[in-house]
């Protein structure tokens, strides 16, 4: 039952006088599916309660970072030591490299790396080393894949191949994505084209292996599989945005998983952000060690940063990383993520709810779609209206699902048999409202 005082209204209210829109990242506000945002007053394990004290059984886990769950406890001590020690230096620290040396390990494509403070400065200072390292300008993005709000990147696809892309934001001017291609995600043809057009000229093309800003959408094994050898032809730089799947959909991050159907497979250049920092801010670039020796003080490409390898955040990223590491970590993980998207799925078939999904790891998607999109087009084709009344009988249950049809959606190692069950159960409730019209 609603309180008499909404707190999360009252909240918002009060924020949309001094944030733009209330909120400090848009997606945030329920401009897609409407309503009031809830207001997180703190999180523990696979739950959070928001301003008038309703418990959510929460599936974003600040949008990928929190694998372990809220409030883990060997991480709460790392965190905790490491703020008595100091909050930055803006010097070197004994952790970065140790970080560093830990995720090399867990992805062995890099071979050196930069930790940076968000995935936004990760691709776009990738994105530059890219086109430093070749001294090419162009570069290829899909549509539907995000890599951040950096210029270049705000862009979609123009009206044909040859012509470049359109900026996506006012302010981006149309100089600025001149050189951004923007092709269809698993469209083999297309990519074939765009490299036999502009091959020469191609720094790199960045992708999202599993595109979690489509909601979940995988790259198919030989769409994956002509990426890598046009980019080898032509000299083009493979990277790999792996800020939402890295640590996320395996160990070895999604590139792991495509070495499975692809012997040897590996991309030149890899992105991460979220579980590396385990909700703190930090992410990284990183790459071959010829590539990387290009970035300053080495080099001539240009990057830096006050924030960058912060004390705090190397310490929560580190701890998080040794938990994943445990054995059996991932199966668990995978497991679980498997049995929610199982149970969702039996649930909507029983209601006769067309409905497909998937998940990797602990990531996973589903979609009110008879069968699973491969692009950017076919995801758009799925229902809003019913989706949002899907978000919105689930909100009202209990369950916390990304507030948008195109974002994808994390299990962590908190979630209990119980969680899965509650959220199956209400989602069985939800399912039979929407038979209705
Ligand atoms: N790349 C991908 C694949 C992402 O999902 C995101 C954020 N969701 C980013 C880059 C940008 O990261 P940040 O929000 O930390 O700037």
């Amino acid at each position: 039952m609603k309180p008499n005082t909404d707190h999360n209204e009252a909240l918002f209210e009060r924020a949309k006088r001094f944030i733009p829109g209330g909120v400090n990242s848009p997606v945030r506000a329920f401009k897609a599916v409407g309503g009031t945002p809830r207001f997180v007053q703190r999180a523990q394990g696979a739950h959070f309660w928001d301003a008038n004290g309703q418990r959510y059984i929460d599936y974003i886990g600040s949008w990928g970072p929190m694998i372990l769950g809220h409030g883990h406890p060997a991480v709460l001590q790392a965190v905790q030591k490491a703020l008595l020690e100091g909050f930055s230096f803006g010097a070197p620290t004994e952790r970065e490299v140790e970080l560093a040396e830990a995720i090399i390990h867990l992805v062995p494509s890099i071979e050196m790396l930069r930790l940076v403070s968000s995935g936004t400065e990760a691709g776009m200072s990738a994105i530059r080393l890219a086109r430093g390292a070749t001294g090419r300008s162009k570069f290829i993005k899909f549509e539907g894949c995000y890599h951040g709000h950096a210029d270049a990147l705000l862009v979609k696809a123009g009206s044909g191949l040859a012509t470049f892309g359109n900026p996506t934001s006012a302010g981006v001017p149309p100089e600025v994505v001149r050189d951004t291609l923007v092709l269809e995600y698993n469209n083999v043809k297309q990519l074939e084209e765009a490299f036999a057009l502009h091959g020469r000229e191609l720094a790199c093309l960045i992708i999202e292996p599993i595109a979690g800003n489509m909601n979940f959408v995988r790259a198919s094994v030989p769409f994956m599989q002509r990426c890598r050898e046009l980019c080898s032809q032509h000299g083009a730089l493979l990277i790999f945005d792996e800020v939402m799947t890295g640590c996320r959909v395996a160990l070895g991050s999604a590139q792991s998983v495509y070495a499975q159907s692809i012997p040897g497979f590996a991309p030149d250049m890899t992105v991460l952000g979220k579980v590396i920092g385990g909700g703190m801010p930090l992410a990284a670039f990183g790459g071959s060690r010829a590539v990387m020796e290009q970035l300053a003080p080495l080099g001539p490409v240009y990057q830096a940063g006050t924030l960058s390898g912060n004390p705090v955040a190397t310490a929560c990223g580190l701890a998080t990383l040794q938990e994943i590491t445990r054995p059996g970590f991932f199966e668990d993980l995978s497991r679980k993520t498997r049995a929610l998207v199982d149970g969702l799925t039996g649930a909507a078939r029983d209601a006769g709810v067309a409905f497909s999904a998937d998940s990797e790891g602990g990531m996973f998607g589903f979609f009110l779609l008879d069968a699973l999109p491969q692009n950017y087009t076919q995801v758009m084709k799925s229902d809003g209206a019913r989706f949002n009344r899907l978000f919105h009988g689930l909100l009202e249950r209990g369950v916390y699902l990304a507030p948008a049809l195109y974002e994808a959606g994390f299990v962590s190692a908190a979630h209990s048999a119980q969680d899965i069950a509650e959220t199956v159960g209400a989602a069985r409730e939800v399912f039979q409202t929407l038979q209705k019209p």
